[in-house]
């Protein structure tokens, strides 16, 4: 067993995978689960020499995979999806350890949705080809060609739904690629090149190498060979990540945070937008796309926290591997201190503690849902991205106020509008973010593009977006 190591029963393989096989690293790092701070045990480290043999390995695959076309290459991510669903139950409890991501939420969320990230591309991929323009003087074939070696970089809240969301579109445009994931949960990656083996994918088409954004990533993201860099993550990484990118001419989407506005204007079905605004609380909050920023009518203020103070006052915190638990654990030590940080300031600076503000009664990771409230538009918690369950609520007095506080941020990925349909919809309509939902919250659909503004990110991912971002577009013009 000295290259797995096993959580909740199961085995992972603590390598990396290149080129068909499991390598172990020279060094390896320790880590824990989140839940009660356990040792799981050691994974690969990668360095140069792992990294150079990585991208080696992806290069010479590469145009094989790619004369395979979208039709041959169906079979292949098929079986890849098919495995993953074989492991279903590995995955789920993989990442609910090393993240702490909810059990349930792996079970019908995103366990479901990794397989449905392989297979929508794979199939979509199909139809790609065949975009034709028609002019006076000539026929234009518009074509997807592949682009080469793609490196994928993903945080530690989301791994597998993340990586996947890249790997699907990558692959299936018939790039090979070299999944690093998050240093704190790189568990389920390790079982993708599992599934992956198991599904035949040629050697070299999906690699793994385990290890630290500042070694691995920065080792993989600096090769002149890569082709494209798709990264998820800070916005601090993602600037360092630019630049290297910029340097070798490479195109990168970059995918980061977000304080995102959620709206509840004055005609609000109050229960819903109440019951809604707790879900925020769901993975304690490590969520790039939570809404975070609550702008209120100033009228409906007072009802509106009494109903979400009451459904907050319920919500289950715990172990995410229990089917009841409705907020697991922060991921890391060093994440809550930053948490309890930012409640420590705000509330020096004169914010109230509306709920929560402390650790929870559980010990450990445990944070209790917060919502802060009496804050200055420029306060610290009204502009920065906590990325823990650490909520602010603000008011507003009319739409424009509404629509002004919403687009004061660096960040613009997503939003929530709640109100009656059509003016909620307007008001969305104003607001300056990658999406927004009206009267609801989560709704993904792998076809609609996801992406952010300003500090949230460059580029959009899903459907045709994910495509043109892996595809060197090509044209082909016949004369008429
Ligand atoms: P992070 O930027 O610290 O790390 C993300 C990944 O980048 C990790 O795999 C890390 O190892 C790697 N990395 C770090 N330095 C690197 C370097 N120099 N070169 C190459 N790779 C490097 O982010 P995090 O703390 O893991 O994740 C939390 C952030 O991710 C939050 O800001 C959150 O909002 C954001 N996020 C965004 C989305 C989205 O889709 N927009 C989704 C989930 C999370």
């Amino acid at each position: 067993m000295g290259h797995h190591l096993t959580v909740s029963g199961v085995a992972v393989d603590t390598r990396h995978y290149i080129d068909g096989e499991r390598v172990s690293g020279r060094e390896t790092f320790g880590i824990f689960s989140p839940i009660d701070q356990r040792d799981l045990g050691e994974i690969s480290q990668g360095d140069a020499a792992d990294c150079d043999r990585a991208v080696t390995a992806a290069t010479r695959a590469f145009p094989s995979w790619a004369a395979l076309g979208a039709e041959g290459r169906l079979p292949y991510l098929r079986r890849f999806a098919e495995e993953i669903g074989k492991r279903a139950d590995d995955f789920c409890l993989a990442e609910s350890n090393d993240a702490g991501v909810l059990l349930s939420r792996m079970q019908h969320g995103v366990v479901p949705r990794a397989m449905q990230n392989i297979l929508f591309f794979a199939e979509a991929a199909l139809t790609l080809q065949d975009k034709t323009i028609n002019t006076k003087q000539a026929v234009h074939y518009v074509r997807h060609d592949p682009a080469g070696v793609a490196v994928i970089i993903t945080p530690w809240n989301a791994p597998l739904m993340l990586s996947t969301w890249k790997i699907g579109p990558a692959l299936a445009a018939g790039n090979t690629v070299i999944v690093k994931p998050p240093e704190w949960a790189p568990l389920t990656c390790s079982l993708l090149a599992d599934a992956a083996e198991a599904a035949g994918l040629p050697p070299g088409v999906f690699n793994l190498v385990q290890g630290s954004g500042a070694v691995t990533g920065a080792s993989l993201v600096s090769d002149p060979r890569v082709r494209r860099i798709s990264f998820t993550g800070s916005v601090p990484t993602a600037k360092i990540i630019a630049e290297v990118a910029a340097r070798n001419l490479v195109p990168c989407s970059l995918e980061l945070g977000g304080k995102s506005p959620f709206i509840v204007l004055e005609d609000a079905d109050l229960d819903a937008a109440a019951a809604t605004g707790a879900l925020m609380y769901r993975n304690a909050t490590q969520v790039c796309l939570a809404g975070t920023r609550f702008l209120v009518h100033e009228r409906v203020r007072d009802a509106f926290i009494e109903k979400m103070r009451a459904i907050v006052g319920e919500l289950s915190i715990g172990d995410p591997r229990e089917a009841a638990t409705e907020v697991g654990p922060i991921i890391h030590p060093r994440q809550l201190e930053r948490v309890k940080g930012y409640v420590d300031r705000a509330v020096a600076a004169g914010a109230t503690v509306l709920w929560g503000g402390q650790a929870a009664p559980q010990g450990g990771l445990f944070f209790l849902p917060t919502m802060l409230t009496d804050v200055g538009e420029d306060a610290e918690i009204v502009r920065e991205e906590v990325f823990g369950p650490v909520l602010v609520l603000q008011t507003f007095s009319d739409d424009e106020d509404a629509i002004r506080m919403a687009n004061d941020s660096v960040y613009g990925l997503g939003g929530v509008c709640f109100g009656e349909t059509e003016h909620a919809k307007s008001v969305a309509e104003h607001v300056r973010t990658g999406f927004i939902w009206v009267n609801s919250f989560g709704i993904r659909d792998l076809e609609a593009p996801f992406g952010g503004c300003r500090n949230s990110g460059i580029g959009r991912e899903g459907g045709d977006w994910s495509f043109e971002f892996f595809s060197d577009i090509k044209d082909v013009i016949l004369p008429t």
